[in-house]
């Protein structure tokens, strides 16, 4: 899970990336967090200067217009060092080293075949993008899984003979006994977790400041607990669901509930996200809310997390958990003490004093949507937020910095956008730098960034960055997904999001349904095969003619028919109670992919867009893979990876249907899960048909097809031998050649032969007969 600030702070190493965002990972050389109680001091400052930051940014950039689409990939690595014959697999905190490592490759590798490596929470994590964001003509689609392909070459080649990199969201054995390399003890420290180690936190500063600071802001450990895969053994448990958190790690083992106690568990998941460029601000709002429908429903497609703590669990995703893992939320914000009172928590710097009751976590769905378009018009006027409460589309109770709000609409931000920011404005900064306090806002983003890059929701609206070497546009990243064990999948399912997202704006798709559906699909996409068993809420006619939420694009209609527009569109949302919501219906994953009713389904949409563009053979051909890929993991004929390892563990030989998965039974999976990602074992429970090639760590960096020096001195006996070696190749291959023709050739006189035989002996037996 990402932590990153994309800000314009300095790089930590002067690695070739022109092409990209600049960004920081917190690894200023020359700045120190502060810590929490320093921290207090300043945080309202921080807050209140966010907001001007924003307003000067907004200003500055808002009317950009006419980008050009841009797109990329994040994926989460992490590294395991495994020892198969004894059945053993650890945590490798070895990510610092690898990423340095990764980062020196990249030094020599020519521009186009780049990858761009940064640092993650995790000290046996890396994250890798492709080193320069791809284009918008359709044949960069061919460019993702052969950049992720290579990504993994090279990280491949930077592991140990007995290290390895399966990618999947979640260790299953993290905070079971001593699970990682080296050995380490949770001792009481950052976490102060019964279960993992201080060790496993990247050392870099901002890590072990964003988990103290978590822990401090919440008045106690973090607090996580996901429901327990039931099977025939499975021990009845003497403490049972919402018992208080345990003081010992005895305690903790006797609950029904999969408890955990530290970031690791959740900020330790690797996720798959894609961030679009678009055209201006308003396109940047209409995908955001569009994209933020999908969220679950790519959840629920990609899942591949049943396993926690060595435990098999009832749900099949990382995302309550991450929520869980980072929930810095006072008591009284949980609403599970009285506001300010005693044991609710809260500081009177802190936003809301840390007293106003908030329903979700930093890490959570989004609780509005920020398209300020009712009714295909730009809604300026002061009414719009109201309207799209009307609509019932915004439903949920938006919890707001009040102030915020009121200066952002002062300042002339629309009132739409001023609720967005100030929504994420009711969180603290968790990390600031000692020497980045003060800022001119006028130039710096710092503090809007600090507070915005630590709401992990599932959908990010990214404004341009303060500064950067290039242009960079609006951006909009979507956030939900799971990371796949193949290149094959994750790329299939990042072209997915990418052709859905223009679909979304070549048709003008309308996916909206009230934001509490939204959240709703979200908890069904944490059940257990959600895939196959689940359904979920989904507009049935999202082509929108002129009805609700078209987007902007259109010109303004006359004030009569906007009118007319909006009263029928309040007639369409009158309900906006989830199910029986007018024009929602619920649809399994497959009949969101394939179609039903008058609904055609995403993916047809989709096949129509690309025939309607005129998308070339060669691209057509790998992306209808992808596609029949997609439909075949919606409608349930291939397994999800949650699917799979959940039926590896439930057959393992070592498995004792008590829901635990011993360290032999997790080796044994991450083993498979690896060598399936390196494509040397096919899975055609996971992939049927599809074709994973082998990725080999020789194949890591391109070669130069170099002259060399000392032209005498290369003829020796290997080489001799490797040229007889393939001079018998050839002539092999030319007697293959020549043999499969003259056999080709046999076959056809002996079946002339037979046929002839056939007629013979038909006309002695009618000869015979007479
Ligand atoms: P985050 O802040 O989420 O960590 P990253 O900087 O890691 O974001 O990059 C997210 C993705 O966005 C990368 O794949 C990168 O190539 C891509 N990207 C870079 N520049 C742009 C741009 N201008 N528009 C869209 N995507 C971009
Ligand atoms: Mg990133
Ligand atoms: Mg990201």
């Amino acid at each position: 899970v990402e932590t990153t600030l994309d800000t314009s702070l300095p790089w930590l190493d002067g690695g070739p990336r022109a092409a990209h965002p600049p960004r920081d990972m917190g690894f200023l050389l020359d700045a120190t967090p502060l810590e929490w109680d320093e921290s207090l001091e300043v945080i309202r400052y921080v807050r209140e200067h966010g907001i001007a930051q924003f307003i000067h940014l907004y200003n500055r950039i808002k009317d950009i217009e006419g980008d050009r689409l841009l797109w990329g990939d994040e994926v989460e690595y992490a590294i395991f060092k495994l020892d198969a014959e004894r059945g053993t697999v650890k945590l490798s905190l070895r990510g610092a080293e690898i990423l340095a490592g990764l980062q020196e490759g990249e030094r020599s590798v020519p521009v186009g075949q780049q990858c761009n490596w940064v640092p993650e929470w995790g000290s046996w994590m890396v994250e890798g993008t492709p080193g320069m964001p791809y284009s918008g003509y359709a044949t960069d689609l061919l460019l993702v899984e052969k950049n992720m392909r290579t990504r993994r070459a090279r990280l491949l080649a930077a592991l140990a003979e007995d290290e390895i990199c399966p990618t999947l969201p979640c260790f299953p054995l993290m905070g079971v006994g001593t699970f990682t390399d080296p050995p380490a003890r949770p001792t009481p420290g950052l976490s102060d977790s019964l279960f993992v180690p201080d060790e496993i936190i990247n050392p870099a500063p901002r890590f072990a400041a964003l988990v103290k600071n978590i822990k401090r802001r919440r008045g106690s450990k973090v607090d996580i607990r996901v429901p327990r895969y039931r099977d025939e053994k499975t021990p009845d448990a003497a403490r049972p669901v919402g018992c208080p958190p345990p003081a010992t790690l005895e305690e903790a083992l006797e609950m029904d509930e999969v408890y955990m106690d530290a970031m690791a568990f959740g900020m330790g998941c690797c996720c798959l996200q894609v961030t679009f460029q678009a055209r201006d601000l308003s396109e940047s709002r209409h995908l955001y809310d569009q994209l933020a429908v999908l969220g679950p429903i790519m959840l629920a497609l990609t899942a591949a997390t049943p396993i926690a703590r060595g435990v098999l669990l009832d749900t099949d995703v990382r995302w309550d958990i991450i929520a869980q893992s980072v929930d810095d939320r006072t008591p009284a914000e949980r609403g599970v003490a009285a506001g300010g009172g005693e044991g609710g928590g809260g500081h009177a710097a802190m936003a809301g004093h840390g007293t106003k009751r908030l329903h979700k976590s930093r890490y959570e769905t989004i609780s509005t949507y920020i398209c300020n378009t009712v009714i295909g018009q730009d809604g300026q006027d002061s009414s719009t937020r109201a309207a799209l409460k009307d609509l019932g589309r915004n439903d949920l109770e938006v919890p707001m910095d009040e102030e915020a709000y009121r200066t952002l609409t002062q300042a002339g931000v629309d009132e739409v956008l001023a609720q967005h920011i100030a929504h994420l404005f009711v969180r603290d900064p968790l990390v600031i730098y000692r020497e980045r306090v003060e800022l001119d806002d006028e130039r710096e983003t710092d503090h809007f960034e600090n507070i915005q890059s630590t709401n992990w929701q599932t959908v990010r609206w990214k404004p341009p960055p303060a500064k950067s070497d290039s242009h960079i546009g609006w951006r909009t990243e979507f956030r939900s997904m799971e990371v796949q064990l193949t290149d094959f999948e994750n790329a299939a399912f990042t072209v997915f999001v990418v052709l859905v997202s223009r679909v979304i704006l070549y048709f003008n798709l309308n996916f909206y349904m009230p934001i509490s559906c939204v959240d709703c699909n979200m908890r069904r996409a944490a059940e257990r095969d959600a895939v196959t068993q689940g359904k979920f809420c989904f507009r049935q006619s999202p082509i929108s003619g002129a009805s609700s939420g078209s987007h902007a694009r259109r010109p303004p209609s006359s004030p009569t028919k906007r009118e007319a527009d909006l009263a029928e569109a309040v007639r369409a949302a009158a309900s906006s109670c989830c199910g029986s919501t007018a024009g929602v219906e619920d649809l399994s994953l497959f009949e969101i992919m394939a179609g039903k009713g008058s609904f055609k389904g995403l993916v047809p949409l989709i096949l129509t867009y690309l025939d309607l563009i005129k998308t070339d053979t060669t691209t057509l051909a790998t992306i209808n893979k992808y596609l029949d890929f997609v439909v075949a993991r919606a409608s349930g004929e291939l397994l999800t990876p949650a699917q799979w390892m959940r039926r590896f563990v439930l057959s393992h030989p070592d498995y004792r249907h008590d829901s635990l998965v011993s360290e032999r039974i997790a080796a044994d999976l991450l083993a498979k899960c690896h060598r399936i990602g390196a494509g040397l074992e096919r899975c055609p429970d996971l992939h049927g048909d599809f074709v994973v090639p082998p990725v080999l760590a020789k194949d890591a960096y391109a070669v130069n097809m170099t002259s060399g020096e000392a032209p005498g001195a290369r003829i020796s006996s290997s080489t001799d031998g490797l040229m007889a070696m393939h001079q018998i190749r050839l002539q092999l291959q030319t007697r293959r050649r020549r043999l499969l023709a003259d056999a080709t050739e046999h076959r056809a006189r002996l079946e002339a032969a037979q046929e002839e035989l056939r007629n013979v002996e038909t006309q002695l037996a009618v000869l015979a007969a007479r």
